[in-house]
């Protein structure tokens, strides 16, 4: 099957359709002359990212940001209806410079230990939030909350956490966690996702172009 989309007798754009595979085969031809031709498919692409491998991957990103040279973790605060509204990462509070507050955990001094300083993820993710309020909420987060984050979680009213990890699982922070999330009816899940490693390519959006034909070339009008 071919098809012209639009064109006059000499510039035109064809698009052929092979019924069988279903791939298009687009060509442009100007001035009798064909200067572009390739192929996609009608198909959807089969590998795209699940809903909750995006979120905790958005997690992932954001605790990228983290200057903890020990743990970085990221959190995602969405909505039932899939929209983000609040990310965060562990950090020191706002005013507090990175460089002169301590990242140390186990100092002598005990006052320069982080564990007085730094706000969690999940804490930020809930103040950053860019929305109303963010009740019935979901939170993705690569750490299962500590006792401290799951009072700010439950007073936010978000209603889910999807972790990644719990290996810290025999903490009594996490124990008190899910003892609260337990009594206020915020359930919990351990995220697995669909593959280990996710890759970001940079230069993708300039090597990886296939479906769209170039532009002509001005030059070949009169
Ligand atoms: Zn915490």
């Amino acid at each position: 099957m071919e098809y012209q989309i639009n064109g006059n007798e000499s510039d035109t754009a064809i698009c052929s359709v092979n019924e069988t595979t279903r791939e298009y085969h687009d060509s442009i031809t100007v001035n009798n002359t064909s200067i572009e031709t390739k192929k996609c498919s009608n198909e959807k692409r089969k590998d795209f990212l699940s809903w909750d491998d995006f979120f905790m991957a958005t997690a992932f990103l954001v605790a990228k940001r983290s200057k903890d040279p020990v743990t970085q973790v990221g959190a995602c605060i969405v909505t039932p209806d899939k929209k983000i509204v609040g990310t965060g990462y562990n950090g020191m509070p706002i005013g507090c410079n990175d460089d002169d507050f301590p990242w140390c955990k186990n100092n002598p001094s005990k006052l320069d230990n982080k564990y007085f300083y730094v706000c969690h993820a999940e804490m930020n993710a809930v103040l950053n939030k860019n929305s109303m309020d963010v009740r019935n909420c979901t939170m993705y987060v690569a750490l299962f909350p500590c006792n401290e984050c799951a009072k700010i979680i439950i007073q936010a009213g978000i209603k889910e956490i999807v972790y990644m990890s719990d290996k810290y699982s025999f903490k009594p922070e996490m124990v008190a966690a899910k003892r609260m999330f337990k009594a206020s009816g915020v359930s919990t899940r351990q995220h697995i996702p669909s593959k280990q490693h996710l890759v970001l390519d940079f230069s993708e959006i300039n090597s990886n172009m296939t479906q769209m034909p170039s532009t002509p070339d001005k030059s070949n009008y009169n």
